[in-house]
C-alpha cells in the first residue's frame, strides 16, 4: 500500500513548467506520477496550489564540524538546508577540523554528520600539500572530489595549493576518475588591504585575480586530463573562460551563488560584514553578467557557499572579520524569486541548477523526479510573498544576509525519503541523513 499520496501538487518535471497530479510514496522512493491516483494511501497530504520540486541539493557548505562547531553544525546547518527545500548537500573539507584530507578525518566527519545530519550529505576532500596517496583513501571512502584552494584560506589547517601541488593532484584526481574544485584567486594579484570599509575588502580581490586563477586552472586540467569544478565563480569572464576552455574540450564547469546572483558590491555597505566573502560582491555588471550565462546555460550549477562564523568573528570592519556568508536557507527560494519571478527564466531549467544539475556533475543519485527515484521533495508556494525573517533562520547564527528580503516564492514542506523533515516553519530534529557517495568513477580500477 501506498505509505503518502500528494495530491492535486504541480509536478515540476525536466523540461516542463509543471503537471497537475498526485505523487504516491512507497518505502521512501517515488512509486508513481499520476494525474489521478486511486489510493489508498496510509496518509494524505493536499498540495493542490504548490509545486512539486525534487529536494535541493547544495553542493558546496561548510558545517564546521567536528572542531568547529561553534561555528555551525551538522544539525544546525542541516535543518536549514531542510527549511530551504534542500534534501542533499556536499560539504567541504576545510573550516571543520581536522580537516578532510585523509581517510581518518573523513570517518570522524562522517560519524558526525550521521550523528545529527537532517538531510542527506555527501562530501569533498581535501587537496592539499603532502602525500597524495591520501587522495586515493578518500576516493575509496567514497568523496565526490578534491576541494583545492589557489590562494590562501583564511584558516591555518587547510593550506593552499601552489601550481605544482595543484597539477600534480590533478594528475591523480584524474587517474581516481574524480574532480577537482578549486577556490580561484591567484595569489599573486591580490593586495594589501588598504583600510577597513568595504571599499577596500573589494579592491583588494580585483576580477583580474579570479581570471588569472581560473586560466591557471583550466591550463593544468587540461594537461592532466582532470575534471575541473571552479566554485564561486563571481565574474561574467569567469564564467566565459571556462565556456570557452569547456568548448574545446576541457572537462570543466562552474557554479555561482545566490549571494553573486541578487547582491552587488553597493550591497556591502548597507550589509556590512555580513556580506564579507572571497572572492568579493562585484559591481552590479557582473551580477547582470552572470544571469546571462545562467540562461545560457554556461553555469553548471547554483551553490550556497554556507560559510559562517561565531558573530564576534562577523564584528568589527571588513579588514578583521571572516570572509563567509551564510546562506543555506536561501539558496532555493533566492533563485525563485529573483530568477523565475523577477527575471522571468523558465522554473523546471532554474529549479535544475540546484537539483539534477549538481547530481549528475557529482554523479550523485539524487535529483529525480521520477518512479523508483528517492522520494526527496520540495514543496514549494510559487507565489507566496514573505520576508525571510532572522527568527525563522535554523543555522546557528542566523548571520544570513538576506533576512529581512522580501521573497516570492516559499518552501511550505520538504520530504526526505518520503518522511516529512520540514514543516509549518519546524524541523523535524532526527538525524535520518545518509552519507552519499558518487557512481563509481569512470576508469575506476
Ligand atoms: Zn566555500
Amino acid at each position: 500500500m501506498t505509505d503518502l499520496l500528494l495530491r492535486g501538487g504541480t509536478v515540476v518535471l525536466p523540461g516542463v513548467f509543471g503537471v497537475r497530479g498526485d505523487v504516491a510514496i512507497e518505502d521512501g522512493r517515488i512509486a508513481a506520477i499520476a494525474p489521478e491516483h486511486p489510493g489508498p494511501a496510509r496518509e494524505e497530504v493536499d498540495a493542490s496550489g504548490l509545486h512539486v520540486l525534487p529536494g535541493a541539493i547544495d553542493a558546496h557548505v561548510h558545517f564546521n564540524e567536528p572542531g568547529r562547531t561553534e561555528w555551525e553544525g551538522w544539525a544546525s546547518g542541516t535543518a536549514a538546508l531542510a527549511a530551504g527545500g534542500a534534501t542533499a548537500c556536499v560539504e567541504m573539507p576545510l573550516n571543520a577540523h581536522p580537516p578532510t584530507v585523509d581517510a581518518a578525518a573523513l570517518d570522524e566527519k562522517v560519524a558526525a554528520a550521521e550523528r545529527a545530519a537532517v538531510v542527506d550529505f555527501a562530501l569533498w576532500g581535501g587537496l592539499v600539500p603532502g602525500d597524495l596517496d591520501r587522495l586515493d583513501e578518500l576516493a575509496g571512502r567514497g568523496v565526490v572530489g578534491f576541494k583545492a584552494f589557489m590562494c590562501d584560506t583564511g584558516i591555518d589547517d587547510f593550506e593552499a595549493a601552489s601550481d605544482e601541488v595543484l597539477g600534480a593532484g590533478m594528475e591523480r584526481a584524474a587517474a581516481l576518475g574524480l574532480p577537482v574544485a578549486v577556490h580561484a584567486e591567484r595569489p599573486q594579484r591580490l593586495t594589501p588591504l588598504e583600510g577597513g570599509d568595504w571599499r577596500a575588502w573589494a579592491a583588494s580581490r580585483p576580477v583580474a585575480a579570479e581570471l588569472e586563477a581560473i586560466d591557471r586552472a583550466l591550463e593544468l586540467a587540461e594537461a592532466t586530463g582532470c575534471s575541473l569544478h571552479v566554485v564561486h565563480v563571481s565574474t561574467g569572464a569567469g564564467v566565459a573562460r571556462v565556456a570557452e576552455a569547456r568548448a574545446r574540450g576541457v572537462d570543466a564547469t562552474c557554479e555561482t551563488c545566490p549571494h553573486y546572483l541578487v547582491l552587488a558590491e553597493e550591497d556591502m555597505e548597507r550589509l556590512g560584514t555580513a556580506a564579507k566573502c572571497a572572492p568579493p560582491l562585484r559591481p552590479a555588471a557582473e551580477r547582470d553578467a552572470l544571469w546571462e550565462h545562467l540562461a545560457g546555460g554556461r553555469i553548471a550549477l547554483v551553490a550556497s557557499d554556507h560559510s559562517p562564523c561565531p558573530p564576534h568573528m562577523k564584528a568589527g570592519d571588513f579588514a578583521g572579520a571572516w570572509g563567509g556568508i551564510a546562506g543555506a536557507q536561501a539558496g532555493l527560494q533566492l533563485l525563485l524569486d529573483e530568477g523565475h519571478h523577477r527575471r522571468r527564466l523558465a522554473l523546471a531549467p532554474l529549479a535544475a541548477l540546484v537539483t539534477q544539475a549538481p547530481a549528475a556533475r557529482f554523479r550523485l543519485p539524487k535529483g529525480r523526479l521520477e518512479p523508483g527515484a528517492d522520494a526527496d521533495l520540495a514543496l514549494v508556494a510559487l507565489d507566496d510573498e514573505h520576508v525571510l525573517r532572522a527568527e525563522d533562520l535554523h543555522d546557528r547564527h542566523r548571520a544570513n544576509p538576506f533576512a529581512g528580503r522580501t521573497l516570492r516564492g516559499r518552501v511550505v514542506r520538504t520530504l526526505l525519503r518520503g518522511r516529512t523533515v520540514f514543516h509549518d516553519g519546524r524541523v523535524a530534529p532526527e538525524a535520518r541523513g545518509r552519507l552519499l557517495v558518487p557512481d563509481r568513477p569512470r576508469g575506476a580500477p
